[in-house]
């Protein structure tokens, strides 16, 4: 069934919206418009199912029993990797871990990096670590204590004022002593959709290893990590139609393999005496205690959901609402839309003159419109950008035009009332 455009497909966008039930639940009143969906998508019903099923039938722990339950489970939580795997293009030099999401994916990078133990610290004295200035506070303040206990230097490429980055400046902070660039696939707080792929290129051939947050683009836009110069990807199952709470890291298995555990103790070791252990091989070494696995379950099912509707079929249908929103938005006196030429993207994100984002997102949520406000988890950006907390909408494969329609004529509502 999949990349039919979804708008106008003969599956139609209301057949995929009908699984997900909690979107015509109305709220204060009205039907719900969610367009919080960068933040948490809401889960359909074949990954409902899914998790129900493993709960039901196969609930166990895993990788410790002989009996068959524990079996079926691990059976379960491994297939599902190997799908994510799959998902995002991993090959037969990657390994995926699970982890509770996109920060934990992340802090597993930066402190398995910066810390000695099984082998030695990849960042050291005197290393510098490259991160972006476009970055969720999740991929920047572990890099900040990453250098701090390596007594590395962080070095951050900011974008110009248009919140845009460029190769050249990239170029100017990359030395022989860079072992990281860290950047994100897509910025939550504005919608920019940085040229990761030809970033990561240039910091890979610089000698550095590459992590990049795939936390705003897993949920639509189509992802190979073997097409990418990317050593290390992380994802929120809970940004992609999966379940609250889970995510991953795909890394090579190479670049994975010199990261020291986060988490010491089960299920991560091979032989342990009263005085020192053994550690299990990739990807069990880094997934220490009793993983959610039916949180992984779900991922995988999700995934499967994303690929029965159509990567690009969805990349295509939040795209044109973005822009939709943008025009509709950029017309109104005193709206600001940053990263309005930011490329495909999901996120739209705007400041008002003389009006508090707060105050627009609670007069939108009495209409039924549910938006984010604030600094999105990126208060360095949005200071960078000197235009203070936003208004974001951020749109899944549900959402339609006439819910952008809603947040346009909601958002003038709301700045006739407030000025
Ligand atoms: N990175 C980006 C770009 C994000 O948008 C987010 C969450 O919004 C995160 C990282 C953190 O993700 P999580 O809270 O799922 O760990």
């Amino acid at each position: 069934m999949g990349d039919r455009p979804l708008a106008t497909g003969a599956a139609g966008l209301a057949q995929w919206r009908a699984l997900f039930p909690i979107l015509a639940q109305p709220v204060n009143g009205r039907p719900l418009a969610y367009l919080d969906n960068a933040a948490t998508t809401q889960v359909p019903l074949p990954v409902q199912d899914a998790l129900r099923r493993f709960e039901q039938h196969d609930r166990a722990n895993i990788h410790r029993g002989v009996h068959t339950l524990s079996q079926r489970a691990t059976d379960a939580f491994e297939r599902a990797r190997g799908e994510l795997e799959r998902f995002v293009g991993a090959g037969a030099a990657h390994e995926l871990v699970f982890t509770s999401g996109t920060t934990d994916a992340l802090n597993l990078v930066a402190h398995g990096l910066s810390t000695a133990g099984i082998s030695p610290a990849t960042i050291r004295a005197g290393d510098e670590i490259v991160v972006s200035g476009l970055e969720h506070h999740a991929n920047l303040v572990p890099w900040q204590q990453a250098a701090r206990r390596a007594g590395a230097v962080l070095r951050i490429l900011l974008p110009d004022e248009q919140g845009q980055l460029h190769a050249d400046d990239l170029a100017r902070l990359l030395t022989p002593r860079t072992r990281v660039f860290a950047l994100t696939a897509c910025a939550n707080a504005t919608g920019e959709r940085p040229p990761f792929e030809a970033l990561l290129a240039q910091a890979a051939a610089a000698g550095a290893l590459t992590v990049l947050d795939a936390a705003q683009a897993v949920g639509h836009g189509t992802l190979d990590v073997s097409a990418l110069a990317c050593d290390f990807l992380a994802f929120s199952g809970h940004k992609m139609y999966g379940p609250m709470g889970t995510g991953a890291l795909v890394g090579r298995r190479d670049a994975l393999e010199r990261l020291e555990p986060l988490r010491y103790g089960g299920d991560m070791v091979v032989w342990v005496t009263q005085e020192q252990a053994s550690f299990a091989e990739l990807p069990a070494r880094l997934e220490g205690g009793t993983p959610n696995v039916a949180g992984a379950v779900g991922m995988a099912a999700a995934a499967a959901f994303i690929e029965q509707v159509g990567r690009q079929a969805i990349d295509e249908h939040v795209a044109a609402l973005r822009a939709h929103a943008v025009a509709g938005l950029a017309a109104l006196p005193g709206v600001t839309v940053l990263s309005a030429d930011g490329g495909p993207s999901a996120i739209v994100s705007f400041v008002a003159e003389g009006v508090h984002p707060h105050d627009i997102g609670t007069l939108l949520d009495e209409q039924g419109i549910a938006v984010r406000t604030g600094h999105h988890c990126a208060q360095p950006l949005i200071e960078h950008l000197g235009l203070g907390p936003t208004t974001r909408a951020s749109f899944a494969l549900y959402n339609t035009h006439d819910e952008v329609e809603r947040l346009l004529a909601g958002v003038a509502h709301a700045l006739e009332v407030l000025r």
